[in-house]
């Protein structure tokens, strides 16, 4: 008697950065066969084969579901349909009882910490810390779940900065999630302090994982939540870290130590998917502005700065974005792309999300995962609405979950995917070296302030689904780096770059920079000015090909490695995010273009 021929399954552990030529197995393209006779999804079109595209490939577009994941809404505690909060407290509410109706109480309710009957504050940074712990210490009951709270690093005033680990994996170390074949999923709460509703999400997530209704999914993926990424803004109600910068610009520079935690978890951990909650203005600038409320219970966007590739673009839209905003529907709210306007009274126009490789959103893109941003209505309004909120970034990040579970096998080659194509552009492919929104007109809904009325607005609307290239050039085979260029190498290892030190004298063919304007600037966003350190240097630069001389201790940055695209956007250095115009990079002659493969003796650092 013979037992039955295991059914094909496909694992796909993150291979090293050195192993990554490697064609797909018969055995993925088997199993990419016998799944696609049963696809339900929509279908993505096929990749482009013409040009240097990689070899034959099995495109992860079409593959159905393997397994039913449960249907993950409405956690926390049913409770009876209430009536709508009709009238809001009075101090609080910015807009009429009109337009507070519009958003009722959902029928369940929250019970962090800081929502709890009566309470004045959000969950306290203790109040945090307890939560992890006794939610890490009852998981400890639960038959192969594992548990535990990570130490981060600590924040400007000396907070800890954590996070919480959820697997069936063999342990909670890095090695041992990547060793699971498991996609993880990496969910981040309050890098801007005045934005409170992710985090008290977060900490429901945290418990329905462990203890409720989302712990079967912990059997298809691994889950680390870190609520509170800024600890300081937050227990200050303020956006930015208390030394003032905006983190949330800061993770390509990693200038704070709250960014630079997340980058080296994100390096450790290898994260799949990373979902960044946030909470947006609702009248402020609109209200002057359009003399108009905002609408939408979410606004979402995901990774959108030059150079993602086009199927994590796809995946991102088919397999994520789509089911959430079926999910928000399902519960009764409404979503839209995130947008938001400048803080110049007399400039109307409408942008989405930016381009620039400086948000968790694009950087987390870069480092080729799903990066998904969901915003809830609730910068300005206090506590109002705030059991709607917390329900948004539930039902959203459920969804999320669930969508990493049901993709698990076709987002397990979808990064070794993706990891190829870049790799097999080294040194040939263009690189779009800056990219910009695309002016287009939309109609856009807000709310009456009165009234409480939807309000079509015919607006300005830069879109970041469409990007304009604004300068592009050839891919070197990699960057030769000066060997005064430490704190460059050390921001690039954070972010898991890796850079090689020479060790014998050489010379190397490369693309010099000359300078040939200069100016002083300040970094900008779509709301204008960034929180941040200071002036930038606005420089031109015109290439000039020549001979490198690149002596022992200078560095070699190759590009033929899965963050190239991050490698980039740091090191091209007449960009305002840029490590040269944000001088961590001294001068222009400190880096240069290496354009043919060289000979070089290198080391690893340690
Ligand atoms: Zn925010």
């Amino acid at each position: 008697m013979t037992l039955p021929a295991p059914a094909p399954q496909i694992t796909a552990p993150r291979p090293a950065a050195a192993v990554h030529g490697h064609k797909p197995s018969a055995f993925l393209l088997l199993s990419l066969l016998v799944t696609l006779g049963a696809c339900t999804s929509v279908p993505l079109p096929p990749w482009p084969t013409q040009g240097s595209a990689p070899g034959p490939v099995p495109a992860p577009a079409t593959v159905a579901v393997a397994a039913p994941v449960p249907a993950v809404v409405a956690v926390a505690q049913p409770v009876p349909p209430r009536p709508a909060v009709l009238v809001a407290p009075a101090a609080e509410a910015p807009y009429s009882a009109a337009v507070a109706a519009r958003f009722p109480a959902p029928s369940v309710i929250y019970n962090t910490p800081g929502l709890q009957e009566g309470r004045s504050s959000f969950s306290s940074n203790a109040e945090i810390q307890t939560w992890l712990r006794d939610l890490t210490a009852s998981a400890a009951g639960v038959p192969g779940l594992k548990a535990a709270v990570l130490n981060m690093g600590q924040s400007q005033r000396g907070e800890a900065l954590e996070a919480m680990v959820l697997s069936r994996a063999a342990g909670t170390d890095a090695a041992a999630l990547l060793a699971s074949g498991r996609p993880t999923v990496l969910l981040i709460g309050q890098q801007h302090g005045d934005e409170p509703a992710g985090s008290e999400a977060l900490l429901v997530i945290a418990r329905e994982l462990t203890q409720g209704l989302l712990r079967p999914l912990l059997d298809r993926v691994n889950v680390i939540i870190v609520p509170r990424a800024n600890p300081d803004g937050s227990a200050d109600n303020k956006r930015a870290t208390i030394g003032g910068l905006d983190m949330n610009r800061d993770h390509l520079l990693l200038n704070t130590p709250e960014a630079r935690a997340l980058a080296k978890l994100t390096r450790d951990y290898h994260p799949t998917v990373v979902v960044d909650a946030h909470e947006y203005t609702v009248v402020g600038r609109f209200l002057q502005k359009f003399d108009a409320v905002q609408k939408y219970d979410a606004l979402l966007q995901y990774a959108t700065t030059a150079n993602i590739p086009e199927f994590l673009t796809k995946a991102s839209e088919e397999w994520f974005r789509r089911p959430l905003v079926a999910a928000l529907k399902a519960q009764g709210l409404s979503s839209e792309w995130y947008y938001t306007t400048s803080t110049d009274p007399l400039d109307k126009k409408i942008s989405m999300g930016g381009t620039q490789p400086d948000t968790g959103r694009n950087v987390n893109g870069l480092k080729n995962t799903v990066s998904l941003l969901i915003e809830t209505r609730g910068v300005g309004i206090g506590r109002l609405h705030i059991q709607r909120r917390v329900h948004t970034h539930v039902t959203a990040i459920s969804s999320v979950l669930a969508s990493t579970a049901q993709r698990a096998p076709e987002l397990g080659q979808l990064q070794p995917y993706i990891e190829k194509e870049i790799i097999s552009s080294t040194c040939k492919n263009e690189a779009v070296v800056e990219a910009g929104q695309t002016l287009t007109q939309q109609e856009l809904l807000m709310l009456d302030p009165v009234t409480g009325a939807d309000k079509a607005l015919r607006v300005e609307w830069n879109s970041a689904l469409t990007l304009r290239k604004i300068k592009a050039r050839v891919r070197p085979c990699g960057y030769w780096l000066s060997a005064s260029s430490k704190i460059a190498v050390e921001r690039l290892r954070l972010h898991g770059v890796q850079v090689l030190r020479v060790t014998e004298p050489s010379s190397m063919l490369g693309d010099i920079y000359r300078e040939t304007a200069r100016a002083a600037g300040v970094r900008q966003d779509v709301r204008g000015t960034i929180a941040d350190a200071g002036q930038i240097v606005k420089a031109e630069v015109a290439l000039v090909r020549g001979v490198i001389d690149a002596p022992t201790g200078s560095y070699y940055v190759p590009l033929n490695q899965p963050l190239a695209n991050l490698v980039i956007a740091a090191l091209e250095p007449d960009t305002q995010s840029s490590y040269f115009a944000n001088q961590l990079i001294e001068s222009l002659t400190g880096s240069a273009r290496v354009m043919s493969e060289p000979a070089l003796k290198t080391e690893e650092l340690p």
